[in-house]
């Protein structure tokens, strides 16, 4: 176990996690910049592209095929991470979870004051009546999924070019600033604005918990380079 970190996490009572995509790896959800991840297999469009409000406006058949193949886990399950954060909430130790993810994984694993900056794959929406659709309607549909009025189902999901609900930015700003503790976790720190949020936190108490380096790694009080799931599983 890591001595300082589970030390900090011990005395701390407002901890804030700022997390993305490596959060959920071992969770079995691949990330976009690992060796491994979606970045590095090839399509006929790269994923920046197919994931971009233009693609979708003009492409909605290859977005879909790209989004259900690649983007949906309806079984994954979270893991110690995700697990350990909504302990602490439930201790009152923690006052949020801010996570680019769009999997829904820290509200199945009991945490409730999540900003999710990015969306979430569990919500959809008629584009032109607003009607809600859950992810199992995209899972049982093949194709353009459309909705009863005839409209096309978008996910909740922000895509490139398209801008973030200024709610969620809000509270996920008021919950680092007000933080005493700031852990970074399973995030490359490369999509913005999300990364810059993380300039907010003033404090010295500023954790990255990343098995790559980060282009903040200089403003990091303490750096741990291994799985998060398996540090987290041995914090207090
Ligand atoms: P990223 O792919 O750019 O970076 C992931 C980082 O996590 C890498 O630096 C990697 O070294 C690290 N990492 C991977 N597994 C780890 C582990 N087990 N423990 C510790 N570190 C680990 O991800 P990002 O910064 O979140 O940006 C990608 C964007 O993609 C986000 O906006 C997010 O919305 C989206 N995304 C979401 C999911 C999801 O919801 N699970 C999955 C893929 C992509």
């Amino acid at each position: 176990m890591n001595e300082t970190l589970a030390g900090w996490i011990r005395e701390s009572k407002r901890i804030v996690f700022f997390g993305g995509a490596g959060v959920s790896t071992e969770s079995g959800i691949p990330d976009f910049r690992s060796v491994d991840g979606l970045y590095n297999q090839q399509y006929d469009y790269p994923p920046e592209t197919i994931l971009s409000h233009t693609f979708f406006m003009r492409r909605p058949e290859e977005f879909f095929r790209f989004y259900r193949n690649k983007m949906l886990f309806p079984n994954a399950q979270p893991n110690a991470a995700h697990l350990k954060l909504a302990q602490w909430e439930a201790e009152g130790k923690l006052s949020g979870v801010v996570t680019q993810n769009i999997d829904g994984l820290h509200q199945k694993a009991g945490s409730k004051r999540v900003f999710e900056l990015h969306g979430s794959v569990l919500r959809n929406y008629c584009m032109r009546c607003g009607k809600f659709y859950g992810l199992e309607h995209i899972m049982n549909t093949t194709g353009v999924p459309k909705c009863e009025c005839g409209g096309t189902i978008k996910p909740d999901v922000v895509l490139y070019e398209e801008s973030l609900n200024d709610e969620v930015v809000g509270g996920a700003c008021e919950a680092i600033e007000g933080a005493d503790m700031l852990i970074i976790g399973g995030t490359s720190l490369s999509v913005y604005p999300a990364a810059g949020f993380i300039d907010l936190y003033r404090g010295h108490r500023l954790v990255l918990v990343n098995m790559s380096a980060t282009p903040r790694d200089g403003r990091a009080d303490l750096i741990v380079r291994e799985p998060i799931g398996k540090v987290f599983a041995e914090l207090p």
